[in-house]
């Protein structure tokens, strides 16, 4: 699932197969694009901002501009050599084909693939809060920006990129089980936002240059999370079955053991 740490993994893909290059040719296949051709283009760089995909390029004429993708739930972006057979996935999915004398990019099922000036980049990631794995990452803003809304459930609050960027619903639901917080508890009465918030940002960043997410420590199949996807399995603390339920837009797992609800903080004592 991309989440924070894929889509830097991701970024940084793009970068060691583009990065510098003038691209020989491109292919777009969204409405949007369709007629844009990046041929002569410069590859400055890549990089990501929370979920948000951005590669950095120079027109022939020197303007600056971001191609923007957003991976959602089965995007991808692969790299090639020039010749390689294209693989990874079905070629109805191909939304971008980006040729260079030395590497082809191939991005599946993107999505908000779109074009606009780097200098107004911002208006394409939208109102993100701070990015977990960015070099700019501010956890005190991003606790303030999740206690600006107390009522919100801290389930639908960590997923809100507006709080706090890079957040998916596997580190959501593994998050709350290692801080033993039930995923319908209020905002106002989870006992330590920043101790949440911290956790949270060490789970992603253990996770980069590695394309296997785990947050046990163990990367066997089957072995790589608590709660995520484990429904009626067994808890690994307490044995209790996991439960599946929605919350919000979004399906959450938990054990109802280890994450009591709470509806006050100071419940927590
Ligand atoms: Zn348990």
């Amino acid at each position: 699932m991309p989440e924070g740490d894929t889509v830097w993994n991701t970024a940084r893909v793009l970068h060691r197969a583009l990065a510098g290059a003038r691209l020989t040719g491109s292919d777009f296949r969204v409405p949007q694009l369709a007629t844009t051709d990046l041929t002569g283009w410069t590859v400055r760089e890549s990089a990501s901002r929370g979920k948000h995909l951005l590669l950095r390029l120079a027109a022939p004429d020197g303007a600056h501009r971001t191609l923007h993708s957003h991976l959602r739930m089965e995007g991808a972006w692969r790299a090639y050599a020039p010749g390689e057979r294209w693989t990874a996935r079905p070629a109805h999915l191909i939304r971008v084909v980006l040729r260079s004398p030395g590497a082809v990019a191939v991005g599946y099922h993107l999505h908000e693939v779109a074009l606009a000036p780097t200098a107004e980049e911002e208006s394409l990631v939208g109102q993100l809060g701070p990015d977990l794995l960015g070099a700019d990452w501010d956890p005190a803003e991003a606790v303030r920006r999740l206690a600006a809304h107390p009522d919100a459930t801290i389930g639908e609050a960590l997923l809100d990129q507006r709080n706090l960027a890079g957040i998916g619903n596997l580190y959501k639901c593994e998050v709350l089980f290692l801080r033993g917080i039930s995923p319908w508890t209020p905002v106002r009465a989870v006992p330590d936002l920043a101790g949440t918030v911290t956790l949270a940002q060490r789970l992603l960043a253990a996770n980069r240059g590695r394309w296997t997410q785990s947050t046990t420590g163990s990367l066997h199949r089957g072995q790589t999370s608590y709660v995520y996807g484990r429904r009626a399995q067994p808890c690994r603390r307490c044995g209790t079955a996991i439960r599946k339920a929605e919350l919000g837009e979004r399906v959450t797992y938990w054990c109802p053991v280890c994450q009591p609800e709470r509806t006050r903080r100071d419940d927590a004592g």
